[in-house]
């Protein structure tokens, strides 16, 4: 198998803003895995805050490379995971990358969209949401006037000003659902007064309400609040979820987080195991990396998988959303066209 990448930075329509930081670019890596002349694309978005740059998403396929290259016989893509497991552990956006490009290239090898291999039915995906960064009130409102083609929007929270923030964006749109997400931003005991003082406002849902390692956290504002609380930075990878699962109402599943589709699959039976709900989540990333995500919406309760709409030079046509809902491309694997 044949292994080739290039870094691609995307540019964004605007700055966005977390409670941990503002992103001004996307840097991705663009993936192409070739097997007996069809070639699988795939991207790795890495985030510093899970241990990743691009130099080290190319750090490791520079040495997985040569590991695939002496593979002449195709193989399964369990079989791919544990040759990249040997290469290095962690690195989950780098692997991520490389099974989304092995999942391109079998539906194409096969000639059936990923949805399809996988068995499901793209009219069960559930609407996904649109986020509003952290911003004055005067621009999260207008972000929100913006999306009236969105029924639901995920607003960032975590700063001095998250009361402000919500009144602006649900005065302009009232009907709109409306979950939160704070990033890891509080103290359990800040996050209950936090979300307390936001209830008025109708929310559905509050994500990652406090530290990533704070589950004695999470389990104080689950039991203080009434507000289904989702882990997204606490639940990372498959293990994660039976240690979170006592202190969550569910869990937000990344591909750039837990290394790919082959693992994201183990994440969501897990979970449902477990009695979570279940979202699936990006990075800013290209229609690349959003469509392979969006294949596995119809497995999801809640999907935010809106990267590539923030993004104002995404190369790649593949998932749609039309008033908030994934239009699947139905096309082999992932069903990518280049713009
Ligand atoms: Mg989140």
């Amino acid at each position: 198998m044949d292994l080739s990448y290039e870094p691609l930075n995307l540019t964004l329509h605007d700055p966005f803003t977390i409670a941990r930081g503002t992103q001004h670019i996307a840097e991705t890596v663009q993936v192409m895995l070739t097997h007996e002349g069809i070639t699988g694309r795939g991207e790795a978005a890495p985030y510093e805050h899970y241990g990743e740059l691009p130099a080290t998403v190319i750090a490791f396929l520079d040495a997985l490379k040569p590991v695939l290259a002496r593979e002449e016989q195709s193989i399964p893509i369990s079989t791919l995971h544990t040759l990249m497991e040997d290469v290095a552990r962690l690195n989950p956006a780098a692997k991520a990358s490389i099974d989304i490009a092995a999942y391109d290239l079998l539906g194409k090898w096969l000639g059936a969209p990923i949805y399809q291999l996988l068995g499901l039915d793209p009219s069960d995906a559930p609407r996904t949401s649109f986020t509003i960064g952290i911003d004055t009130p005067e621009k999260m409102a207008r972000k929100a006037d913006e999306a009236t083609q969105y029924p639901i929007l995920k607003v960032k929270v975590g700063t001095p000003s998250d009361r402000e923030n919500l009144l602006a964006v649900r005065q302009t749109r009232p009907d709109a659902t409306i979950r939160v997400d704070a990033n890891a931003a509080w103290t359990a005991k800040e996050a209950v007064a936090r979300i307390q003082e936001l209830t008025e406002f109708d929310l559905e849902l509050v994500e990652q309400p406090v530290g990533d390692d704070d589950l004695e956290g999470l389990d104080y504002v689950r039991r203080s609040v009434s507000l289904p609380i989702i882990a997204d930075e606490s639940c990372v990878v498959p293990a994660d979820v039976p240690r979170v699962a006592p202190y969550v109402d569910g869990i937000n599943i990344k591909l750039m987080k837990c290394g790919g589709i082959y693992p994201a699959i183990q994440m969501i039976h897990l979970a449902r195991g477990h009695h979570l709900s279940v979202m699936m989540g990006c990075m800013i990333e290209s229609s690349v990396a959003i469509t392979a995500a969006a294949h596995l919406s119809p497995l999801l309760d809640y999907a935010d998988l809106d990267g590539h709409l923030l993004v104002e030079d995404d190369p790649f046509r593949g998932v749609r959303v039309d008033a908030g809902r994934l239009v699947l491309p139905d096309g082999p694997g992932l069903g990518l066209q280049i713009e």
